[in-house]
Parts: C-alpha cells; structure tokens; sequence
C-alpha cells in the first residue's frame, strides 16, 4: 500500500518527499530550501523547523 506522508515544512501531502531523519519534506520544500539565501527570512523559519528535527530526532535515540 502506498504511505502518504505530510511535509513537515508546508503541511500538505507530499506525492514526492525526501527523508530526514524522521521527517519528511516535499519535493516543493526542498526546492525552496535548497534555494534560498542566509538572508531571506524564510531562512530563519526553516532553520527553526530543521532545529526540532533534530531535537526529536536526538530525544527517540
Ligand atoms: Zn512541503
């Protein structure tokens, strides 16, 4: 059967997703991160989300 996974960046369903860790990210997201600049505030938000990432990550080992 095929498992649907919710990005943990946007929320919605991710057809296409990259694993980490425990997360998944859509195709989209991943997009979007891989592009964007140290200086663009979106920045700041996805380093938030990747922080508790791994934090939850590091909590289940
Ligand atoms: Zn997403």
């Amino acid at each position: 059967m095929h498992k649907t996974v919710s990005c943990c960046m946007c929320k919605e369903k991710a057809p296409k997703y990259i694993r980490v860790l425990d997360e998944y990210i859509c195709e989209e997201c991943e997009r979007v991160i891989s592009t964007l600049d140290m200086d663009d505030v979106r920045y700041e938000y996805y380093n938030i989300i990747f922080k508790k990432i791994w934090h939850n990550f590091l909590v289940t080992l």
